[in-house]
């Protein structure tokens, strides 16, 4: 009975009227508080945002989110969009600035969901001290979307960008944490596996956590590891910098209930979506400082040194496994979970 009362979204909502102003007043505006980018802010409601940028290189990135289903163990939607943002720009060394956020939503979808969505935003955001300037909202007709849809663009500024294409012979790759929680998080929240899910996502934001290892200078390259996971990042970086990489499977932190059911289901918990954790290449004089540096925030504190990068086998991944054979760590296909960010 309480669902049939419930207010809905309705085409008037993104019809830029009456309606609309008053939900982006009295349901949007609201949440996000924390305004201290520059001259136009969102609460300007003007057609751009101005904003304040400290010295260094601007550094832009943007992501739309589909993630499914909405809400997940450890997250939702809208902790995930503004989380991601914050990632890439964390991963190219950039301290984060600004953030943009669009939403396209379906006609029908409940207006408590989409606050329970911002509001979940919001408070990434809030913790972060980071302003949302600028946003948009659109309605779709009912059956024209699957439910909704977020766009975020994040700003940075990073005094040293990073790429993920800067890996150099004799690197020591690091990753900042247990992989394949996300991925496996989202795939037992599907109705098509039964299963509840023995660890929640690891959605959060890098920043603050990566900024002093960042700032040491000793970091070559660095990615965060989503869709096609540790194997993807791994080979996308060592294709573009033209180096080989070996790790040690041994090395390679995986929740051990992450792992049992990868095995049950014949995935690889190399190939699950992370969306907390990263992979860097660090040079072999900054090692000790940079793992220090990851250890003083509980967020990298398990970081963990898998492997180095070699001369040999350029451009690609190998894995040493725990009985002292080696294999190829395949770029994967695709990831094994589609829909999972
Ligand atoms: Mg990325």
């Amino acid at each position: 009975m309480t669902r049939l009362l419930e207010e809905k979204i309705t085409a008037l909502h993104g019809a830029g009227g009456q309606v609309m102003e008053k939900l982006i007043a009295e349901r949007i505006l609201p949440k996000f508080k924390f305004r201290a980018a520059g001259p136009i802010g969102l609460d300007h409601l003007d057609d751009g945002a101005v904003v304040d940028l400290p010295p260094g290189k601007l550094v832009i990135t943007t992501d739309s989110h589909v993630v499914k289903p909405l809400f997940f163990p450890g997250g939702d939607i809208g902790k995930l969009a503004v989380t991601g943002t914050v990632n890439d720009l964390v991963v190219m060394g950039a301290r984060p600035v600004a953030m943009t956020l669009a939403v396209v939503v379906e006609e029908g979808f409940p207006l408590s969901d989409l606050e329970r969505i911002l509001e979940s935003a919001a408070q990434v955001l809030s913790k972060l001290g980071l302003p949302l300037v600028t946003g948009d909202t659109k309605v779709m007709g009912k059956g024209e979307l699957d439910g909704i849809v977020l766009n975020t663009t994040g700003i940075g500024v990073a005094e040293r960008p990073i790429s993920d294409a800067g890996l150099k012979e004799g690197d020591w790759i690091v990753v900042t944490g247990p992989v394949g929680d996300h991925g496996m998080a989202i795939l037992c929240a599907r109705n098509e596996l039964p299963v509840e899910s023995p660890v929640g996502s690891d959605v959060a934001p890098l920043w603050p956590a990566l900024a002093e290892a960042v700032a040491t200078g000793g970091i070559t390259a660095m990615k965060d590891p989503t869709r096609g996971g540790l194997a993807a990042a791994l080979n996308e970086m060592a294709r573009k910098s033209g180096v080989g990489i070996e790790v040690e499977e041994e090395k390679i932190p995986v929740r051990p209930e992450v792992r049992g059911l990868c095995e049950l289901l014949g995935l690889s918990p190399y190939e699950l979506a992370c969306e907390g954790r990263a992979v860097l290449g660090v040079r072999e004089e900054k090692l000790e400082q940079v793992l220090a540096a990851l250890c003083r925030h509980p967020l990298t504190a398990q970081a963990q040194v898998i492997g180095r990068t070699s001369r040999e086998y350029s451009g690609k991944v190998v894995l040493r496994t725990a009985v002292g054979g080696k294999r190829f760590l395949e770029m994967p296909l695709g990831d094994p979970v589609p829909r999972i960010c």
